[in-house]
């Protein structure tokens, strides 16, 4: 999971990663009163979206006064970068800076550890950095079990080209940094630009990071973290109902039972929609236990979708027998009523396949065609979503 900036900095203050304070605004008024909160004489103005480069895009403005902030929160509100609308800026203490430096920690799969990087030349595009004058970055790899001491930090400086009396000055930032990746169990942690300010403090003035979902069970407080406007309304309910649900871009929506056998179902379902100019419009998998309850959500998820012009339903009996399923749709339809207005096209196989048949065939609802291959059911479903 990756984190908006203002939540990677509330991480690095429980760290005690120095960090400026900020305030998180939705409109223009807000930004104006943010400004007297923080009080500062000089203030950023920050599009807070889930991507770097905001600044070149024009996202990062240093206001110098109440009206500024407001103008500049204007400007960035509503603003695309990258494809991202931005939706909320944060306010935050500007800082004075006198230099600006790179650091991130980062997980490195492939030779198991842990990699720091390190330059002189922060704020710029680090890719670019590293592409034309790699040496002007420290690539440093950190021991799992030891990650950065005070030898490390001054190894690191050193190894990016910082006076022994910078690397000191930096030290201490490195290992908190350190100490924030390893305790929230982050797979990233960047800081561009790590500062020194003309003060004569090193902070930490942007943040970057990426927790490890893998070990979300150790950290519930994490869960605050999860940004439920960002994700499809529709994957959303169907996690809610506990499917395995991933929307497309199609028309074609499609349940089946068992991961293998939907993603078969799309390959199927494209391959017949070519012809049509359709496609699959999601992949659920209602699992093995599909009771009319399970059937209904699906069914309610998929045709609650405006893409989707028809459905298939494509299931092989097994410990859950296709006449269960069956009942399971017709229980379904039944309580959908009126909401489901779409053609559902049924494939059943397998166990007790002609009982789950002949189910459908007496209740010999409108909106459902039963075909018997999973070849003639995807050119059904295809042809009906044309
Ligand atoms: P990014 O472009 O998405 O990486 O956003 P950053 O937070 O890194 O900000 C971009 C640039 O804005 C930085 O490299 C700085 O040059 C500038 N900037 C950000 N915050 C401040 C600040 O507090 N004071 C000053 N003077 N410049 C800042
Ligand atoms: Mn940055």
């Amino acid at each position: 999971m990756d984190l908006y900036e203002y939540q990677a900095r509330e991480l690095f203050k429980k760290h005690a990663v120095p960090v400026l304070d900020g305030v998180v605004v939705q409109t223009p008024p807000e930004a104006e009163q943010a400004w007297s909160t923080l009080g500062t004489p000089l203030q950023v103005v920050k599009a807070q979206v889930k991507t770097g480069g905001r600044g070149k895009a024009g996202g990062v403005k240093l206001a110098r006064s109440a009206d500024e902030a407001r103008e500049y929160a204007e400007q960035i509100l509503g603003m695309d970068i990258k494809g991202h609308t931005v939706h909320r800026v944060m306010i935050a203490a500007g800082a004075d800076i006198a230099q600006e430096y790179y650091f991130s920690i980062l997980l490195d799969r492939a030779n198991r550890r842990h990699l720091a990087m390190c330059s002189k030349e922060g704020g710029m595009d680090i890719e670019t950095l590293a592409k034309e004058r790699p040496e002007a970055l420290a690539k440093v790899p950190l021991d799992p079990a030891v990650g950065i001491d005070e030898a490390k930090a001054l190894q690191i400086a050193g190894e990016a080209g910082f006076t022994d009396e910078q690397a000191r000055e930096l030290a201490p930032v490195l290992i908190k940094l350190w100490e924030a990746y390893a305790e929230e169990d982050a797979t990233l942690v960047e800081v561009n630009p790590l500062v020194k300010t003309e003060q004569g403090e090193v902070i930490a003035l942007d943040a970057k990071v990426s927790l490890d979902d893998n070990a979300a069970f150790r950290h519930p407080e994490h869960s605050e973290y999860k940004d439920t406007s960002a994700q499809d309304p529709r994957e959303l309910m169907a996690k809610e109902a506990g499917l395995n649900y991933v929307r497309l871009e199609g028309e074609v929506g499609i349940i089946g039972n068992g991961a293998g056998l939907v993603m078969s179902t799309l390959d199927v379902v494209a391959y017949a929609g070519e012809s049509f100019g359709v496609r699959p419009a999601n992949f659920l998998d209602i699992g093995g236990g599909a009771s009319a309850e399970v059937m209904a959500k699906g069914l309610e998820v998929i045709l609650g979708d405006e893409q989707v012009k028809s459905v298939l339903v494509n299931v092989f009996g097994g410990i859950t027998a296709c006449d269960q399923v069956a009942n399971g749709i017709v229980g379904a339809l039944d309580m959908l009523g009126e909401s489901a207005t779409k053609p559902i096209v049924v494939r059943l196989d397998g166990n007790r396949v002609e009982e789950g048949r002949k189910i459908l065939q007496e209740a010999n609802h409108p909106l459902v065609t039963m075909i018997d291959t999973m070849d003639g059911a995807a050119a059904k479903a295809a042809e009906l979503a044309k």
